[in-house]
């Protein structure tokens, strides 16, 4: 199979399904057009996804597609940005049809449900790697940004931690239980945070998605606000199954554990209190952002916690 025929079997049909307005030209020519309504700004970036690194060896590519597309919308969800469009560079050692047709099958469902058409893209020979760009579009001047945390603004988290992290042990398990299913949903299907991102713009002081454990991600947010934190060990939200999965040991991949891609964002507690009901219930609160820089954890026994965990600051 040529390069353009498995560009135009697998591929063209993702940019039919999800055309939109502001997508002018899509796949087909030297470039696509993406027109910018007024009065808004353009929100973009790019992710990688490299075999061996980001996703093991003979990763189903019915999961692959999924996630190498939610992983880069969920950048635009932290900057409450809309998304529009996405293009895809893809670096394939052979084109092996049944690859193909589930890593296509899987990245239409994500383009569907996250209103993204495909743009466009690059194919080419090689180690198995997945680059998508994501464009989306937010008011004019109103993107989330890292550096507006204030201290006196609630540390809020969008959905239960810990479980994608708990999930790499079952990666390879070929009849995991139930309790290991739970976790491997939260690793094959992360759901980014897009609408949520939406309703808080104007709203949340600063967001950041978490892709590499809570506290390294919030200490991004600490860094660019120059500010510091105080999280309540007893409010991070956890599954159930992971908690029955792993006891004491669950707060640690709570907090350090990465893939979960949900938001970890700021908001001024006058301001989280005149939120719709239904977007309030979305957010838990886990802390406060305090004047003093460093990053502080409260009611836990951090004596099990992993080496290298006061690389984060100071912890109490
Ligand atoms: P050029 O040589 O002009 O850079 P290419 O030969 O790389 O163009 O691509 C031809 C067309 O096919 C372009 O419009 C490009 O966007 C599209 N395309 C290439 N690979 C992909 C892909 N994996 N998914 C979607 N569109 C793709
Ligand atoms: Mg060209």
């Amino acid at each position: 199979m040529g390069e353009f025929d498995l560009i135009r079997q697998y591929f063209q049909p993702l940019a039919g399904s999800a055309m939109t307005d502001q997508l002018v030209l899509g796949p087909g020519d030297d470039c696509a057009i993406q027109r910018i309504p007024a009065g808004r700004d353009l929100v973009f970036s790019v992710d990688t996804l490299v075999e061996g690194v980001h996703f093991p060896l003979n990763y189903s590519s019915r999961y692959l597609g999924w996630r190498a597309l939610a992983v880069a919308a969920s950048d635009l969800a932290a900057m409450g940005a809309k998304p529009v469009c996405f293009t895809l560079a893809l670096t394939l050692p052979e084109a092996n049809p049944d690859w193909l047709s589930g890593f296509a099958e899987s990245l239409s469902k994500a383009s569907s449900a996250f209103g993204m058409a495909l743009a466009g893209g690059d194919t080419t020979r090689g180690a198995l790697t997945i680059s998508i760009q994501v464009h989306g579009t937010v008011a004019e001047g109103a993107a989330i940004q890292r550096s507006g945390a204030r201290p006196g603004d609630l540390i809020c988290v969008t959905g239960p931690l810990g479980a994608a992290g708990a999930a790499l042990a079952f990666l390879e398990d070929p009849k995991p239980g139930p309790l290991a299913r739970a976790m491997l949903v939260r690793y094959h299907s992360p759901e980014p945070r897009l609408e949520l991102g939406q309703q808080l713009v104007g709203k949340a002081s600063a967001a950041i998605d978490i892709s590499d454990g809570l506290l390294a991600d919030l200490q991004h947010i600490l860094e660019a606000s120059s500010v510091g934190a105080e999280l309540q060990a007893g409010t991070i939200p956890m599954m159930p199954e992971l908690v029955q999965l792993h006891g004491d040991q669950s707060l640690n991949l709570a907090l350090t554990a990465g893939d979960d891609y949900e938001l970890c964002v700021t908001i001024a507690p006058e301001v989280l209190k005149r939120l719709a009901p239904d977007i309030q219930a979305q957010l838990a609160v886990v802390g406060q952002v305090v004047k003093t820089p460093g990053l502080s954890l409260i009611g836990a026994d951090l004596t099990d916690m992993p080496p290298g965990f006061d690389h984060f600051g100071r912890l109490v």
